[in-house]
C-alpha cells in the first residue's frame, strides 16, 4: 500500500460518504444526540451548492439541557477541582488530536465554507492547534496577587486576589474562519476553568462539532465542553437563559446589539468581535511592490469574508494609479475555484445569501458613482457554486455605502487624498475601529498614523497579522473586550478580593 498523502478531493469523497449516512447530532453532556424537537437542516457545501448532511436543529429545549449539563460539568470535582498541570495537560492533548487529523479537518472546514484546504490547513487548523497549545501554558501561570492594603483601624490584614472561572459560558461564532473562532474561545474558556455551550454558525457547524468530539478523547469530562447547532434562535436562547453566566459573540455588529439588549435579563458578562471597515493607508513614499502585494492579500484572503479586511484603500493621489493597477495584477493571479484543488488560492463565498449580498453592493456603488476596475461579476466558467470575482471599486466618495458599510466580500472600495489631516479625519470616519493598515518608510509618519487611527489593532507595513499573544479586538462599534493573550484569560474568570484578619 503506498503511503502517499491522499488528495483532498479522496479525502471530501469519504467524508461526504460518511457524513451523509447519518443525522450530525448535538453535543450534550458528552453525547450526540438530536434535537428535542427531531427537526434538521442542511449544511451544503459552498463550491457545489451540494448538501453535505443534516444536521440537528437545537432550540430552546435543546440550549436548557446543554446549559444545565454545562452547570453540573461545572461543579463536578473532576473538573473543578482538576490540577492546572492536568488541565494544561488535556488542552495540549487536544492539540495533538487536531494535529493527528489536520488533513481531514482541512479538508471539511474546505467543503463546509469553501476555503481552499491548503490555506485552510494553515490558517484555521494550525492556527487552532496554536491556539490550544498557547492557552494550555495559562492554567499553571494565571493567578492572583498579595496587596498592600492600609486599614484605617491599623489592623494587620493579609489582602490577596484569586481568580476563578466565571462560569458557563456561551460561545456564539460565525462562518468565517469557524474553526479558528470556536479556538478563540474555547480554549481561554476552558484554560480558565469555565464549561462552554459552542453555537457555531449555520452556515458551517460541522468542525464545531468534531472539536467537541475530540475534546472528550482528549480528557475533557461530559458537560464541559457542549455544541448546540441551528439558527439565530438558537444563539438567541442561548443569550437569553438565566443559566449562562458570560457569552462571548463574534458576528455582526447588528446581532452583537441584539445581544447586548438580551443580555440585561441576568446582566451576563458580555464580549463581542464585531464588524470592521479597514482603512489602508498609503503614503507616497511607501513600498508599493509589498504593499500592493499585502493590500491584495488583505482584501481577497479567504474572499474577503474576513473581519479585519483592509476594505478601504486610501492611496495618496500621486501612486493612486500606480498602486491600483499593481493591486489589479495581484487579484488577476489568484486561481478561482473548487478549493480542493491545491492550486486553488480562491474559492466561493459561503452562500447564495452572501454572493446576493456582495453582489448588491456592487451595484450600490455604481449607482453611487463609483467605478468598477476589475470584478464585479460571478467568474466566467464556473456555473455552479458561489464564486465572485476579486473587484475593485475606484473613485469611491467618503460618504458612499461602500466605504461606509461592511460588505464582507472580496470588495476593496478605493480612494485617493492629498492632505494628512484630512486622510486622519476620513480614515477614522466610520462606525467601525477594528484594525488598520499603514505603508510608509518614514518612521515618525509611522508612529503619528498609528497613534491617530482609532482601531484596535494598527498593522505598520504588514497586514492580518494575528497571534495568541498578542490582544485582538476593536474599538467603536467593532466590539467590546479583547481576545488572546492574558486579556481572553481575563474575560474567563473573575477576581475575588479576600482580606484576613491577622491582628
Ligand atoms: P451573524 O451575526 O449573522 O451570526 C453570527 C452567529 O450569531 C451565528 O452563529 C448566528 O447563528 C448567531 N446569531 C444570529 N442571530 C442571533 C441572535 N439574535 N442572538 C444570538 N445569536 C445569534 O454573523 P455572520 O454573518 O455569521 O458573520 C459575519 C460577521 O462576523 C461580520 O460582520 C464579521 O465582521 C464578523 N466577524 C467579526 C470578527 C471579529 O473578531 N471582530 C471575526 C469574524 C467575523
Amino acid at each position: 500500500m503506498s503511503n502517499a498523502p491522499q488528495s483532498a478531493f479522496a479525502i471530501a469523497e469519504q467524508l461526504e460518504s460518511r457524513l451523509s449516512q447519518a443525522t450530525r447530532g448535538l453535543i450534550i453532556n458528552g453525547k450526540s444526540v438530536p434535537a428535542l424537537s427531531g427537526k434538521t437542516f442542511p449544511t451544503e457545501n459552498p463550491a457545489t451548492g451540494k448538501v453535505i448532511c443534516q444536521v440537528a436543529e437545537g432550540g430552546a429545549a435543546d440550549v436548557d439541557a446543554a446549559v444545565k449539563a454545562a452547570r453540573a460539568a461545572l461543579e463536578n470535582p473532576a473538573w473543578r477541582d482538576m490540577s492546572a498541570v492536568d488541565r494544561s495537560k488535556i488542552l495540549n492533548r487536544l492539540a495533538d488530536l487536531i494535529e493527528a487529523e489536520a488533513d481531514e479537518l482541512a479538508v471539511l472546514e474546505c467543503i463546509d465554507n469553501g476555503k481552499p484546504a491548503t490555506l485552510t490547513k494553515v490558517v484555521e487548523i494550525e492556527g487552532s492547534i496554536k491556539t490550544f497549545r498557547y492557552f494550555a501554558g495559562w492554567p499553571t501561570k494565571f493567578g492572583g496577587e498579595t496587596l498592600p492594603v492600609s486599614p484605617r483601624s491599623g489592623a494587620k490584614i493579609l489582602n490577596y486576589t484569586v481568580r476563578e472561572p466565571v462560569g458557563v459560558c456561551a460561545l456564539i461564532v460565525p462562518w468565517n474562519y469557524p474553526m479558528s473562532m470556536a479556538a478563540w474561545k474555547v480554549a481561554p474558556a476552558l484554560a480558565a476553568g469555565c464549561t462552554v455551550i459552542l453555537k457555531p454558525a449555520e452556515q458551517t457547524p460541522l468542525t464545531a462539532l468534531r472539536l467537541a468530539e475530540l475534546a472528550l478523547e482528549a480528557g475533557v469530562p461530559a458537560g464541559v465542553f457542549n455544541v448546540v447547532t441551528g439558527f439565530g434562535e438558537a444563539g438567541a436562547a442561548l443569550v437569553d437563559h438565566p443559566g449562562v453566566d458570560k457569552v462571548a459573540f463574534t458576528g455582526s455588529t447588528e446581532v452583537g446589539k441584539a445581544i447586548v439588549r438580551a443580555a440585561t435579563g441576568n446582566l451576563k458578562k458580555v464580549s463581542l468581535e464585531l464588524g470592521g471597515k479597514s482603512p489602508q493607508i498609503v503614503l507616497p513614499d511607501a513600498d508599493l511592490d509589498a504593499a500592493a502585494a499585502s493590500i491584495a492579500a488583505g482584501i481577497f484572503f479567504n474572499q474577503g469574508q474576513t473581519c479585519t479586511a483592509g476594505s478601504r484603500l486610501y492611496a495618496h493621489a500621486s501612486i493612486h494609479d500606480e498602486l491600483l493597477a499593481r493591486i489589479a495584477d495581484h487579484a488577476s493571479r489568484l486561481t478561482i475555484g473548487n478549493g480542493l484543488d491545491p492550486a486553488i488560492t480562491f474559492g466561493p463565498l459561503v452562500s447564495q445569501e452572501q454572493w446576493d449580498r456582495v453582489s448588491s453592493y456592487v451595484q450600490i456603488g455604481k449607482d453611487e458613482g463609483a467605478e468598477v476596475m476589475i470584478g464585479g461579476n460571478r467568474p466566467s466558467g464556473l456555473n455552479e457554486g458561489f464564486f465572485f470575482e476579486p473587484t475593485i471599486m475606484k473613485n469611491a466618495g467618503r460618504n458612499m455605502r461602500i466605504v461606509q458599510e461592511e460588505i464582507f466580500g472580496p470588495v476593496l472600495s478605493a480612494l485617493s487624498w492629498t492632505d494628512t489631516a484630512d486622510l486622519v479625519a476620513q480614515a477614522n470616519d466610520s462606525d467601525f475601529g477594528l484594525s488598520a493598515g499603514i505603508w510608509t518608510n518614514d518612521v515618525r509618519q509611522a508612529h503619528r498614523l498609528a497613534g491617530a487611527v482609532k482601531a484596535g489593532t494598527v498593522w505598520v507595513n504588514c497586514f492580518n497579522l494575528v497571534d495568541n499573544a498578542t490582544p485582538f479586538g476593536g474599538f467603536k462599534q467593532s466590539g467590546w473586550g479583547r481576545e488572546h493573550g492574558r486579556n481572553a484569560m481575563e474575560m474567563y474568570s473573575e477576581v475575588k478580593s479576600i482580606w484576613i484578619n491577622l491582628s
